[in-house]
């Protein structure tokens, strides 16, 4: 029976399984979290379950819960031991599930995906978890992982899995005698910041500090384009796209297009909506520089991590072999520079961005 890692992104899904041969990434055309309720992300969105991946764990009252509640398309609700519920219309039925088993059939559909992939029923999986999950939070997630069918043999660090999905590809790492490779790892999300300083020899591999910023990813370089949009709307066509909440969906999506596109191309780009609201069809621009200036507040914190993992691991930065980035937003340049700026050296992709750290799961117990 085959072991599958899995990597539960706030945003994106992976699934990895070793096999003779090598790691394989299972192929990921549901690579995103909900597949069956994304595609009806607009038509569907209060059924639309997303962004959960923080309430494991947490209690309804907990400030981060609250917080996020107003951003949510579906509504949450306060469970009789003080958890945090999500209601979605179930079989034509409004129903309140837990975290747990809203992860658990995410984790359900993934498993019968491998399954269809490898052609074999799929029970053991290791999964990744953000680094700073606390007992209560990654308890949560493996009692998800029972709920759907598996049997999760270890929940590992997402920080954990890439270096070991790093190790498994350097031939010349030092032997055991020598001085140890170090390497940093640094990986931005869609909700977090999660940064490791690995020693590496053949064999062996030894974390030396892990530092993060739970609430800094690529969600929130969405929302500074959303905001200045809504604003631009507000004054442009008299719309308060906040009021509704199926336009404001669809702007965010068309915000974080844009932004991908900005990571490419640093000219003027356009944003056109058509139909956006009210039956306006709505069109602006946007370039990089000006994205960077909004996001000031943002960039500002990707130095802090950097800084607390270095000073933890007693390491100079003359000491740093290289720097590997993985997470889909380390793909923006200004995260990009902030990171080498730090570091003095120029950052490395030597590891797949998105299924490092399923493949490091995979490989834990290969
Ligand atoms: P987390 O690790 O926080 O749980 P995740 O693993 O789901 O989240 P990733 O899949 O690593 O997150 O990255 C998704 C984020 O990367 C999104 O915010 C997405 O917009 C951003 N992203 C992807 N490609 C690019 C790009 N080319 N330029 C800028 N941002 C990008
Ligand atoms: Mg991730």
């Amino acid at each position: 029976m085959s072991v599958v890692g899995i990597d539960v992104g706030f945003q994106n899904c992976y699934i990895a399984v070793a096999r003779s041969g090598g790691i394989e990434t299972i192929t990921n055309d549901y690579s995103d979290r909900c597949t069956p309720l994304l595609r009806n992300v607009i038509t569907n969105f209060k059924n639309t379950v997303h962004g959960f991946k923080k309430f494991h764990g947490r209690a309804f009252d907990d400030p981060f819960v609250q917080a996020e509640k107003p951003k949510l398309p579906y509504s949450l609700h306060k469970l009789a031991n003080g958890n945090a519920g999500i209601k979605v219309r179930y079989l034509d039925e409004d129903k309140v599930f837990t975290v747990e088993q809203i992860t658990g059939m995410l984790l359900n559909k993934l498993k019968e995906t491998s399954e269809s992939a490898l052609k074999k029923p799929v029970v053991d999986c290791v999964i990744s978890v953000p680094s700073f999950f606390t007992d209560a939070e990654r308890r949560s997630v493996f009692d998800a992982s029972q709920i759907a069918g598996l049997n999760c043999l270890r929940l590992i660090n997402d920080t954990t899995a890439v270096a070991l999905a790093y190790g498994i590809y350097k031939q010349d790492l030092p032997t055991p005698e020598e001085r140890p490779r170090n390497v940093v790892f640094v990986d931005m999300g869609h909700s977090s910041f999660q940064v490791s300083v690995t020693a590496f020899n053949k064999g062996k591999l030894k974390v030396l500090a892990t530092a993060f910023d739970p609430y800094l990813g690529g969600r929130n370089f969405d929302e500074v384009l959303v905001d200045y949009f809504c604003e631009e709307f507000k004054g442009k066509y008299k719309l308060n796209v906040r009021d509704n909440p199926r336009a404001l969906l669809r702007l965010h999506q068309e915000c974080e297009k844009l932004k991908k596109l900005m990571s490419a191309n640093s000219s003027d780009l356009p944003l056109n909506i058509e139909c956006f609201m009210n039956d306006i069809d709505v069109t602006s621009r946007m370039n990089r520089g000006h994205f960077e200036e909004m996001s000031a507040q943002y960039l500002m914190r990707v130095e802090m991590p950097l800084k607390t993992a270095l000073e933890q691991s007693k390491l100079s930065r003359d000491d740093i072999y290289a720097v590997e980035i993985v997470g889909g937003a380390t793909r923006s340049p200004a995260i990009k520079e902030r990171i080498s700026k730090f570091f003095g050296k120029d950052v490395s992709t030597t590891l797949n961005a998105d299924e490092a750290v399923a493949r490091g799961c995979a490989l834990q117990c290969a």
